[in-house]
């Protein structure tokens, strides 16, 4: 008899990997570089510096080396934490009745609710050993905000969040976990930056995006001493952090001898796809392995499917450096009524070469169908996902209903990257039937990449 695979998987304190794996060193493709938006000119650590934190611009920059050291003192935070549990959804498998194997590595076991947690307390080390202030940036749905809120308190830094105004207001709950931890969370557009009061003012009663938020924690940053701005996704940096999600998850899979045939991220700035598929990108960049690479992302906000591949504003008031990636240029905002999160108009670069490369694949699905899964795995599996992770459960319990189709019995592995425990107003909508679908049409995608930059693209 075979040796059962147990419910849960989970490594040992001691086998949490204890360096980052930094996929560009394995990339022969490099991912395109940050460029200044006057000139065009690749931005040198000077110029990142005052912006940035010191150690992390390095770790931005660097294309080669492909292992970091975790820090001693993350580490210690991380033990609080992880190692996360890569669990087998047997009672999804059985619901579905699929012969395919479905396992999800499950990063919501902390008060973030997501995997953000894995690069804050990275960053906020490296603000805190360069011996800053504080630290500002950007949330969206709220995670990113609370994982950098929880990290700061760790390390005693003060924490300036600009929030969505949309989910400011949807989502009061999430800005008391923040406050709790000490942050200071501001809705956005604001009227306490110059920026902010110029989106006010040119697009009034905007419900705000998060290009506007992260052009509003910029300013911040650089106009108050001690302060700099920290990201919570698309840099390379966050991609490097997050590989501690692919690498525990590798570790356990070979624990057990399981080799994966597919691998699914849902993808919004990329740093949870990236970080979880890294390793087995590694592998393929080296010719050891193949497998099926799926980064999901929502209909209302195709950036792979339907963007395109230049360099863009990461944010909407264009004072940010700018990335090459797949995007649906920076002053795209998706519909106000798409509650499943992912609303950020870019991707990482890393993924954006990779994707441009042929390494893996893009699907973009539409909200119902997402909390349509999102129940199905919450009734079977019992976590309540995030609208985000249930973007990735859609596209796994496709392939598993593909496999039921074929009689193939392959081996799927899924990020679920968070909990939904605050977004019960979608969860709602999607209850009460009252959610709708809103994909945007070609154009208005085509008059938003009108608006990219000249600088870089000719
Ligand atoms: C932020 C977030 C995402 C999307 O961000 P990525 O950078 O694309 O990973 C996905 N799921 C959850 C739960 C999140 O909080």
């Amino acid at each position: 008899m075979s040796t059962k695979i147990p419910y849960k998987i989970y490594l040992n304190e001691d086998e949490i990997p204890s360096q980052w794996y930094n996929v560009r060193a394995d990339m022969k493709n490099k991912p395109a570089p940050l460029i200044s938006p006057a000139d065009g000119h690749v931005l040198t650590i000077e110029e990142m510096n005052p912006i940035f934190c010191e150690e992390l611009n390095k770790q931005e920059l660097d294309n080669d080396t492909a292992y970091f050291d975790i820090p001693g003192e993350v580490m210690d935070f991380y033990k609080m934490y992880r190692p996360s549990p890569l669990v087998r959804a047997y009672f999804l498998e059985k619901a579905l009745d699929t012969p395919a194997k479905i396992y999800y590595k499950f990063e919501g076991n902390n008060t973030s609710g997501s995997h953000k947690l894995n690069s804050s307390i990275a960053q906020a080390y490296y603000a805190k050993k360069q011996g800053l202030k504080g630290v500002t940036t950007e949330t969206g749905a709220g995670q990113w905000g609370t994982a950098l809120s929880m990290a700061c308190a760790y390390f005693n830094l003060d924490c300036k969040v600009y929030m969505v105004k949309v989910s400011y207001e949807q989502k009061p709950f999430r800005r008391e976990v923040m406050r709790t931890y000490g942050a200071t969370v501001t809705p956005s557009p604001s009227n306490t930056t110059k920026v902010g009061r110029k989106i006010l003012s040119d697009h009034p009663g905007t419900s705000g995006s998060l290009g506007c938020a992260i052009s509003e924690a910029v300013e911040v940053a650089v106009s108050n001493p001690g302060y700099r701005y920290v990201l919570g996704s698309v840099l390379n940096q966050v991609l490097l952090h997050q590989s501690i999600i692919g690498l525990e998850t590798k570790k356990a899979l070979d624990k057990y001898g399981i080799k994966p045939d597919i691998l699914i991220g849902c993808a919004g700035g990329g740093s949870n796809l990236g970080g979880f598929a890294s390793p087995f990108f590694g592998e393929v960049l080296r010719g050891e392995a193949q497998y099926k690479i799926i980064g999901v992302e929502p209909a209302s906000c195709p950036s792979f499917t339907r963007g395109k591949y230049a360099y863009d504003f990461c944010d909407t008031g264009m004072i940010c450096p700018l990335a090459k990636m797949y995007t649906l240029g920076s002053q795209f905002i998706p519909s106000a009524n798409h509650a499943g999160g992912l609303r950020f108009h870019g991707i990482s670069p890393i993924l954006a070469q990779l994707y441009d490369d042929g390494y893996f694949e893009a699907r973009a699905v539409e909200q119902s169908s997402v909390f349509e899964a999102a129940t199905q795995f919450a009734r079977t599996e019992g976590i309540l996902p995030a609208p985000e992770s249930s973007h990735a459960i859609r596209v796994a319990i496709d392939e598993a209903l593909k496999c039921k189709a074929s009689g193939e019995a392959k081996t799927i592995v899924f990020n679920l990257t968070g909990t939904g425990y605050f977004d019960l107003m979608a969860y709602q909508q999607y209850n009460d039937k009252t959610m709708t679908d809103v994909v945007p049409s070609d154009e208005a995608i085509m008059e938003s990449l009108a608006k990219l930059p000249k600088i870089g693209n000719e």
